[in-house]
């Protein structure tokens, strides 16, 4: 077992599924757990899939095992290295805090050897660390287009596949019917021959496909001699165009898990009628070593947000959102670049667990995680969002204070700062009311409140422009009212954020929020009818000057606001924050409310 480095890994989850696994190693099932997470890479990774790689690369984490990270490349058509590309850093991201996971990458240029599965029963992959530094690419399923094309080959001679010249519309009536193929009874031989000349390109796409030869009559669709490869005349991101026959997902799937040693096989539960297909393909084999074996659990689906890569691609497509990593998107790279953590994430895999049944989880699951990952690491910081100017009028005109502030309360070791301070300050337009319902105890005119870290202010005047826009607030200040002064023990109700106007630095804020607003956008409809208009509103913030030294790595609290990071867009000059998330959940109030 590994050493902790965080809370997320000290979790010790349980579900069904590490039952098994737990099962397996105490029986001497196996030896060693060997899992993998296969994305087809056609679109870039969801929080769906993020659930699936906690899941695959926690058990190879808590276990000691091994986890291979596979492209699912079997479908040339709709596939990209745009993707792949984006699927290794999910990943790597995603489990940057399992710090000795074995993660099954290899050095470039390596294949696992073809010899494995002729006639080494004890094959296993090396386990081979994903540390910085070393290059390692991703296992591919398409690497494995030889060794699967052997494994047809072995089909038929076994009589246990056959080519059939129905087209694709009548291959699925029939098959709906339960209804044999002519050509199901062709001879060895004669598919073999014909099979060749398949690979060889003698045949246009749809004219023919290699079909297994199970049961018509199987109440299991899937099993009603379902295809094998199918004939695509097309370049591959990876194989380029050494194939113009590819495998079908069922066929390759089961074949790359047995090839890699992959020992549990754990997909989301709409795989679990082609289970009986998997095992058949294997055992059809006479393979010599331990067969794979697939286990199902239930998929992530997420209240106020759309999950299928379709409908993903259609978001990016017609310039709904910036991109796939704009940060209201459910992608891993956008909630990334939203500032949420990989433990938060992670966190929220854990929570959420692993069952047998479908269920809607609510995106208030997953904001708890953030916040209170943020609430534990971030800095705490002054800005203003929706700034009004306040003059101190008794407070000396080039004065400078520095005021200390505490970094984190609950992290001591995060320190102090020191705050400028002096006789114009912006506060929030929020606080501030000229006619203030019961229970306002923010600033009213003739009304007290404390400025955080400094002195109590009372509202003298408020000054107008000819419209009647407030534009400034004429306040005094108690001078002996802040930290160690004769009445800084005086209680005001209140306590307000400000910022140095003569010290503010410009950031232009970026204020997320959910992307739909009702639980369930794509239930029926168009779910593009539901985009929350609201999901991002830009502002022009004014931020205390230690934010100008705000890097990447970090998470900032707007103290009384939100939690922020640094955007990719920033400049020299040029601050850009994401508001990550707010600290209290709004629409939950929303939601009482109607
Ligand atoms: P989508 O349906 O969103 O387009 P997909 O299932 O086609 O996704 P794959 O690339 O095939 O995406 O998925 C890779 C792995 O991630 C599979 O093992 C799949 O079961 C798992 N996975 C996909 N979506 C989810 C989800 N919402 N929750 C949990 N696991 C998921
Ligand atoms: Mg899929």
């Amino acid at each position: 077992m590994s050493t902790p480095t965080e809370t997320t890994e000290t979790l010790a989850p349980s579900d069904f599924i590490r039952d098994i696994v737990v099962e397996d190693l105490a029986s001497g099932k196996h030896s060693r757990i060997h899992t993998r997470f296969p994305p087809e890479p056609n679109g870039y990774l969801h929080i769906g899939h993020a659930k699936s790689i906690c899941l695959n690369f926690g058990i190879a984490h808590e276990f000691d095992g091994v986890c291979n990270l596979r492209m699912d490349d079997t479908n040339p058509t709709k596939e990209d290295v745009e993707y792949v590309d984006s699927i290794i850093a999910d990943v790597k991201w995603l489990i940057s805090g399992f710090a000795d996971t074995n993660l099954g990458l290899k050095p470039v240029g390596a294949t696992p050897s073809a010899q494995a599965i002729e006639g080494k029963p004890d094959f296993h992959l090396p386990a081979i660390h994903g540390e910085t530094g070393v290059k390692v690419e991703p296992f591919y399923a398409s690497d494995y287009f030889d060794q699967i094309h052997a494994f047809a080959v072995r089909l038929i001679e076994k009589g246990k596949a056959y080519v059939c010249h129905m087209s694709p519309e009548e291959t699925d009536e029939y098959r709906r019917a339960g209804k044999e193929s002519p050509y199901r009874n062709r001879s060895i031989e004669e598919n073999l021959s014909l099979f060749a000349q398949m690979k060889a390109g003698a045949f246009p796409d749809g004219t023919c496909t290699l079909r297994a030869k199970i049961d018509m009559s199987s109440p299991n669709v899937w099993m009603r001699d379902p295809l094998l490869d199918r004939i695509r005349h097309v370049e591959h991101h990876h194989t380029g165009n050494q194939w113009c026959i590819y495998p079908m997902y069922d066929f390759a799937h089961c074949l790359s898990d047995y090839i890699e040693g992959i020992t549990h096989s754990i997909c989301t539960l709409e795989f679990e009628v082609h289970r009986p297909l998997y095992a058949w393909v294997l055992e059809s084999l006479d393979l010599p070593r331990a067969l794979p074996h697939q286990y199902e659990f239930a998929r992530l689906s997420l209240s106020y947000t759309v999950m299928s890569k379709r409908k993903l691609l259609q978001l990016v497509n017609e310039k709904l959102v910036s991109g796939w990593d704009d940060p209201r998107m459910p992608t891993i790279c956008g909630i990334r670049r939203r500032g949420v953590t990989a433990s938060a994430l992670r966190h929220f895999a854990y929570n959420i667990g692993i069952t047998k049944y479908d269920g809607l989880t609510d995106v208030a699951v997953l904001e708890h995680s953030i916040r209170s990952e943020l609430n534990k690491k971030a800095l705490r910081r002054l800005a203003v969002l929706h700034p009004i100017k306040v003059v101190l009028t008794n407070y000396p005109e080039d004065q400078v204070e520095e005021l200390p502030a505490v970094n984190n309360p609950e992290d001591p070791e995060a320190g102090t700062r020191k705050i400028p301070f002096c006789r114009e300050i912006y506060i929030e337009q929020d606080d501030f009311m000229e006619v203030p319902p019961p229970k306002y105890f923010r600033l009213r005119p003739g009304g007290e409140v404390r400025l955080k870290y400094g002195y109590i202010i009372k509202c003298e005047e408020v000054v107008k422009d000819a419209d009647g826009n407030i534009i400034e607030l004429r306040c005094t200040a108690d001078l002996d009212s802040k930290t160690g002064g004769a009445t800084s023990g005086r209680k005001v109700k209140g306590t307000i954020h400000w910022v140095s106007v003569r010290h503010a630095v410009d950031a232009e804020v970026r204020l997320y929020d959910r992307l739909f607003t009702v639980p369930e956008p794509d239930a029926g409809g168009d779910f593009k009818a539901f985009l929350n208009p609201d999901s991002l509103k830009v502002l022009t913030a004014k931020c205390e000057p230690s934010l100008k030294e705000a890097t990447a790595d970090q998470r900032y609290q707007f103290e009384r606001l939100a939690y922020f990071c640094l955007d990719q867009d920033s400049q020299e000059g040029k601050l850009v924050l994401n508001r990550t998330i707010t600290l209290k959940d709004a629409w939950a109030k929303e939601a009482k409310k109607g």
